[in-house]
């Protein structure tokens, strides 16, 4: 009798989750037999800096040779630089402590060079902290994704993620939340003939995203903690699936359609995608919808477009443009709304629970995309 195979899938040797996690770094490290003969440290110019120092201070106090880049952006020619310094001076594990842009630099550069990667995420805004996909910007200026590796360990400290700004805890909402709208787009792809749908996948994507629909408040340590575990599982569906799939679909579609029409004035990746899961809820005619809506509402998410700074006609022109973006990932966008009319009715629907909203977010103000 021959039994088939099992499938594998790659997941982190280390996963450390708790407050204070920062300061562990350094002996984790050494508990599960990370290589740290030469490691490469990556982080941004911001305020995660200080915290990349501590981690680069406890390494060398343990007499680690340890090579601080420092000023990572989330560019494709960061990548590569990164990956060359990993080749010229023998590094042996990488580590990426900040956050997303940061992360997926260090992620690619490890990937293609063949070392240890360990993501540390400073904030959690979006489910790259532990996907195996790394999003970057090239030399012309658009951001495209590349395939890379998961990561081989990951700590999160919850108390660095509350001291980020509110709104990155907001973005990694909307980003997780997406995965139920990302299956439901990949269910119908299956129904209609344009994709496989693995089962598994899904589950382990909707299962992470569900617990959002019951949070009262994103101040807590244990929200925050809903929020890091449910962004870690995320990554593991799509290492699972093999493609972004269980969690990115119409609203990642639309999201990259507002990049494209706003540039710098784009918001946060998960704003925006929180804003074109509501769309694809409407256009799905999810029973769950208004749950979702009034979650938004509750928990501070944006509601509206204007709650982004952008005005509708520009949301409607993004969803217009959203299925061309990715003509090969067929969603409810595929098979309509393609006239304006269509759209702005849609729009309309979206952001509509028959109550009134009860409060606006502040119009967005940072010129980036994670
Ligand atoms: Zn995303």
């Amino acid at each position: 009798m021959t039994i088939p195979r099992p499938r594998t899938v790659e997941i982190p040797r280390l996963l450390h989750v708790s407050a204070g996690g920062l300061r562990q770094v350094t002996p984790l490290l050494a508990d599960h037999d990370f290589d740290l003969g030469c490691v490469l440290l990556g982080s941004g110019p911001g305020p995660s800096r200080a915290f990349a120092e501590g981690v680069a201070n406890g390494l060398r106090a343990h007499g680690v040779r340890v090579l601080h880049h420092s000023h990572l952006a989330g560019r494709l020619d960061q990548a590569a630089a990164t990956a060359a310094t990993i080749i010229e001076d023998g590094v042996t594990t990488a580590l990426a402590v900040g956050g997303g842009r940061v992360i997926d630099t260090v992620k690619l550069a490890a990937a293609r060079s063949g070392v240890d990667f360990v993501s540390v995420p400073t904030a959690v805004s979006n489910d790259g902290i532990s996907s195996p996909i790394a999003s970057l910007v090239g030399r012309d200026g658009t951001r495209a994704s590349h395939a890379a590796r998961m990561p081989c360990g990951i700590v999160v400290d919850i108390s660095a993620i509350g001291s980020a700004p509110p709104r990155t805890i907001r973005a990694g909402v909307g980003d997780l939340v997406s995965n139920l709208t990302a299956c439901l787009d990949w269910r119908l792809a299956d129904r209609e003939g344009h994709e496989q749908y693995d089962a598994f996948a899904a589950m382990i994507a909707e299962s992470a995203a569900r617990p959002i629909l019951d949070l009262e408040e994103l101040d807590s340590s244990s929200s925050h903690a809903v929020i890091a575990e449910g962004l870690l599982l995320s990554g593991l569906a799509m290492a699972a699936a093999g493609t972004s799939r269980p969690c990115s679909g119409a609203e990642h579609l639309i999201s990259h359609a507002l990049d494209a029409q706003l540039g710098p004035r784009a918001a946060l990746h998960g704003e925006q995608v929180a804003l074109g899961c509501l769309i694809a809820n409407a256009a799905h005619e999810w029973s769950q919808a208004a749950v979702l809506l009034r979650t938004f509402r509750r928990l501070g998410l944006p509601t509206s477009p204007e709650d982004l700074g952008m005005s509708r006609s520009q949301l409607v022109d993004a969803v217009l443009a959203a299925p061309q973006l990715r003509p090969d990932r067929w969603t409810v966008l595929s098979r309509g709304f393609r006239h304006p009319d269509d759209v702005e009715q849609l729009v309309m629907r979206a952001f509509d629970d028959g109550s009134p909203s009860p409060r606006r977010l502040p119009s967005a103000t940072s010129a980036s995309a994670l």
